[in-house]
């Protein structure tokens, strides 16, 4: 049986999202931004916590760990770089280690740069990535503990992932992506049709999450630094792709 998923908004601009293994009830919340949010999801699907699989240890991420663990008694699984960060941990992982909700097995993908230790869990058979606050859609995260040769390498493992893996982030970010990814690439028109995709998305009140690599590639200027012409859109023509993603990136936190 498929995995299922079930996305909902946590704190200001957080997503929560469970993810559950029908066949023998099995549930993980990816990341743990509040503890309430959660227990209604639970509440409404039936499904029973036995996870957190958690991306990594800022307080909009674990917040919730501590009482869900009183509640339900559920495994925390955490980076390894960042296990002391982060409250009531179990098990803590690393690049390549496998992680198993019920029967559904999903692969560490180290992605350093946003935090130093930050991680990504990638379900292969389900075609799901969680990326936490690495990618965005139309984004990435904030190099708060990277640099930007570290995230450029962190996005290209995310990049590589099969397009059609969906892909679900930690943050309901993508309109003012995408009002600034069209300063980068104002004439990319997978971008211009994604933007008129968030604005319908947006005005119903409906998430852009899940969004796709294979979208992404195609739109997400962050994604798209060793491309000549995002390199000539920032007067970088023929620089390294890391020195185009650090001015694209540096453009973005002064947007
Ligand atoms: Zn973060």
């Amino acid at each position: 049986m498929p995995a299922e998923t079930r996305l909902f908004t946590c704190l200001k601009d957080n997503y929560g999202v469970l993810l559950h293994d029908p066949s023998n009830g099995a549930t993980a919340a990816i990341d743990a931004p509040e503890a309430a949010p959660i227990e209604a999801a639970l509440k409404e699907t039936g499904w029973r916590l036995t996870d957190i699989l958690v991306t990594h240890h800022h307080g909009d991420h674990t917040g919730g760990i501590v009482d869900l663990k009183k509640r339900y008694a559920c495994r925390v699984i955490a980076p390894r770089k960042e296990a002391q960060k982060i409250p009531g941990v179990d098990v803590t992982v690393r690049e390549g280690d496998i992680v198993t909700v019920g029967t559904l097995v999903g692969r560490v993908i180290e992605t350093p740069g946003h935090t130093s230790g930050h991680i990504a869990y990638w379900f292969k058979s389900e075609k799901l990535v969680f990326v936490g606050d690495t990618l965005f859609s139309i984004g990435c995260g904030r190099l708060l503990e990277g640099n930007p040769e570290t995230m450029w390498q962190s996005l290209l493992k995310l990049r590589n992932l099969p397009a059609d893996t969906q892909v679900y982030c930690g943050h309901e970010y993508t309109a003012a992506n995408v009002h600034f990814a069209l300063t980068i690439e104002p004439k990319n028109a997978a971008l211009r049709s994604r933007a008129e995709e968030v604005v319908r998305l947006c005005s119903a009140g409906k998430p852009t999450i899940p969004t796709t690599i294979g979208a992404e590639k195609t739109a997400n200027p962050f994604l798209r630094a060793d491309l000549h012409s995002v390199a000539s859109a920032v007067g970088l023509e023929g620089g390294p792709a890391v020195q185009v993603f650090a001015t694209i990136r540096a453009r973005k936190d002064k947007f």
